[in-house]
C-alpha cells in the first residue's frame, strides 16, 4: 500500500513549496488508493512554534488536502509530533552505538572549526574529520569529567557509493567519503533532522517520500541509517525547486511566498491548488483547468518534471478568474463581504446588508475580479449617483457629436422600459444603434463613460439593472452637463 507524508517544520507559515510537495504527496495517495499522513517535525525548539504549526495545519485544510493519519487526526503510528517521540528515537540510538554504527562525540566548537578551517585550506569541502571516531573508554570518561556534553554521530562507512534511483531524478549516486560523520544526536538529547525523519518513515511504513529537491543532498545520509537499521529504505522522489520568472529562487520578492497571503488577497483554494499542480507536473492533454478530483485522476509521479517550474503569478491570475466566474455568486459574496467592510462600501452590519441587493452587486463586478479583493475597486461604480472619470481621454468620448442624441434617446428608452433585467436592457441598447444607425461602440462607449466613468468594464445590460433607472438617468445627466 501506498503510504506518503508530509513533514513539516512549524518554523513559518506554510510556503507555496511546501503546499506543493503537500500536495503531490496527496494525489499520489489518493490516485493509489494509500494514505496520505501529516506530522510535524518539531526538533528546532528555537525556530518552531504551536502559531506556525497551527497556520500549516489550517493552511493543507484550507486547500482541500484532508489527510488520513497524523496530528489532530491521530492513527497507529503516534504521536505525530517528533518532540513527543523522543523515547522512541532514544531505542534506536541505543541500538546503533551498540552495533557501532554511532558513536559519542566530544569535541568542541573550537576544534571542530579548527578542523573546518584547514579543509577550507586545503580546498575540500568542510565535513567531520573523525576525531572521536575511536575514543577509549578513558577517554570518554576525561572527557566527561571536563564536563564536556556530547553529540552521538553516525559513522559513514568508507569508500561507499549510495545510489539512489529517485523517481524524479533517475539513477544519483553519492561517495560515502564526501559525506563525513554527521550528528544524529545533539548534546540535549535531542534527535537531528536527519535521524528523525528516518525513525519515523520507517516506523510509519513510509512507502515514497516525495519532497522538495532541496532535500536531495541529505538523502544519501538517510539511506546510510537505513542500511544501518537492517531497514528497507522507501522509495524517493525529489521535485525540482520553484522558481521566480527571472529564474532565481522563488523568494519574498517575487511576490507572495506563503499560502496564507494567497488566501488574503482572495484567491479560491481551488485555483491554486490547480496551479500548484501545474508547477512541475503536466498533464497528458492541453488542458490545464483541474479539480482536486480530476488532478487526483489525472496524476502520475512520470510526469513530474526534473527541471527547475518557475512561478507565474500571470497563470495563477488567470486560473483564479475563470474559477471565479464560475463560482456560485452567494461564495464570491462571502468572501467579498470582508473586503467591502474594510474599504467602507458596505456596512460593518451584516444586519443593514440587502442581501439580495448585495448579490446583484457583485454579480455585476464578479466577471471582472482576478482576486476577490479587487472587489473593493470595482465597487464603488454601483454606489452613488456621481461617476468619476479616468482621465481626459475618457471624458473625450463624451464629446462626439453623436453623443446627445444617444443619451437622449436611452433615457426615453430607459424610462419606457417594463421590466429592468439584462436581457431587456440588452435589447433596448441594440435598438438605440438601429434607430440611430450608429456602430455598437459609438452607442456604447458614451454610455459605459456616462455611467462608469471608465472605458471598460462590465456588461453595461448587467450594470443598468442593477443602478436602477434613476442613478442611470442622474449619471447620464451630469456626464452631458
Ligand atoms: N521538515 C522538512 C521540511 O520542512 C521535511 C523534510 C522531508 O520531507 O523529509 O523541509
Amino acid at each position: 500500500m501506498i503510504r506518503v507524508r508530509f513533514a513539516p517544520s512549524p518554523t513559518g507559515p506554510l510556503h507555496i513549496g511546501g503546499a506543493r510537495s503537500a500536495l503531490f504527496n496527496y494525489l499520489l495517495a489518493k490516485k493509489n488508493g494509500g494514505k496520505f499522513i501529516v506530522r510535524v517535525e518539531d526538533t528546532d525548539r528555537e525556530r518552531s512554534a504551536l502559531e506556525w504549526e497551527e497556520n500549516i495545519l489550517a493552511s493543507l485544510k484550507w486547500l482541500g488536502l484532508e489527510w488520513d493519519e497524523g496530528i489532530q487526526v491521530g492513527g497507529e503510528h503516534g504521536p505525530y509530533r517528533q518532540m513527543e517521540r523522543l523515547d522512541t528515537y532514544k531505542n534506536y540510538t541505543d541500538k546503533l552505538l551498540e552495533a557501532g554504527h554511532a558513536y559519542r562525540c566530544y569535541c568542541s566548537t573550537e576544534e571542530l572549526e579548527a578542523d573546518r578551517q584547514e579543509l577550507m585550506e586545503k580546498g575540500e569541502l568542510p565535513r567531520y574529520l573523525g576525531r572521536c571516531r575511536s575514543l577509549t573508554e578513558e577517554q570518554e570518561k576525561e572527557f566527561l569529567n571536563q564536563g564536556r556534553k556530547p553529540v552521538i554521530r553516525f559513522r559513514v562507512p568508507e569508500g561507499q557509493q549510495i545510489v539512489i534511483n529517485d523517481l524524479v531524478r533517475g539513477r544519483v549516486v553519492f561517495d560515502s567519503d564526501g559525506v563525513g560523520d554527521y550528528i544524529i544526536v545533539k548534546s540535549d538529547g535531542i534527535p537531528t533532522y536527519n535521524f528523525a525523519v528516518v525513525m519515523d518513515d520507517a516506523l510509519m511504513n513510509i512507502s515514497h517520500v516525495v519532497r522538495g529537491e532541496e532535500h536531495l543532498s541529505n538523502t544519501p545520509r538517510q539511506v546510510l541509517l537505513y542500511q544501518a537499521l537492517g531497514i528497507e529504505a522507501p522509495k524517493f522522489a525529489h521535485i525540482s525547486l520553484i522558481l521566480g520568472k527571472d529564474r532565481a529562487k522563488m523568494s519574498k520578492r517575487h511576490g507572495a511566498t506563503s499560502v496564507v497571503q494567497y488566501k488574503k488577497q482572495g484567491y479560491l483554494p481551488e485555483a491554486l491548488v490547480n496551479f500548484l499542480a501545474l508547477l512541475g507536473w503536466s498533464p497528458e492533454g492541453e488542458e490545464e483547468k483541474f479539480t482536486l478530483e480530476e488532478l487526483v485522476q489525472e496524476f502520475s509521479l512520470d510526469r513530474v518534471a526534473k527541471n527547475p517550474a518557475v512561478f507565474d503569478i500571470e497563470k495563477l491570475n488567470w486560473l483564479n478568474g475563470v474559477y471565479i466566474r464560475q463560482t456560485d455568486t452567494e461564495r464570491i459574496a462571502r468572501m467579498a463581504l470582508p473586503f467591502l467592510q474594510e474599504a467602507g462600501l458596505v456596512p460593518d452590519d451584516e444586519q443593514e446588508i440587502d442581501w439580495d441587493v448585495f448579490l446583484s452587486q457583485v454579480r455585476v463586478i464578479q466577471p471582472y475580479l482576478v482576486k476577490v479583493a479587487e472587489a473593493s475597486e470595482h465597487f464603488p461604480l454601483l454606489l452613488g449617483e456621481e461617476v468619476t472619470f479616468a482621465d481626459k481621454d475618457t471624458l473625450a468620448v463624451l464629446r462626439d457629436e453623436q453623443v446627445p442624441g444617444v443619451m437622449e434617446s436611452f433615457k426615453q428608452k430607459l424610462a419606457q422600459l417594463e421590466e429592468l433585467e439584462p436581457a431587456v436592457v440588452k435589447k433596448m441598447l441594440k435598438s438605440i444603434t438601429k434607430e440611430l444607425k450608429l456602430g455598437g461602440k459609438q452607442v456604447f462607449m458614451p454610455l459605459r463613460v456616462a455611467l462608469t466613468g471608465k472605458t471598460r468594464g462590465p456588461e453595461l445590460h448587467d450594470l443598468i439593472p442593477v443602478l436602477g433607472v434613476s442613478t442611470c438617468t442622474n449619471r447620464v445627466n451630469s456626464s452631458l452637463a
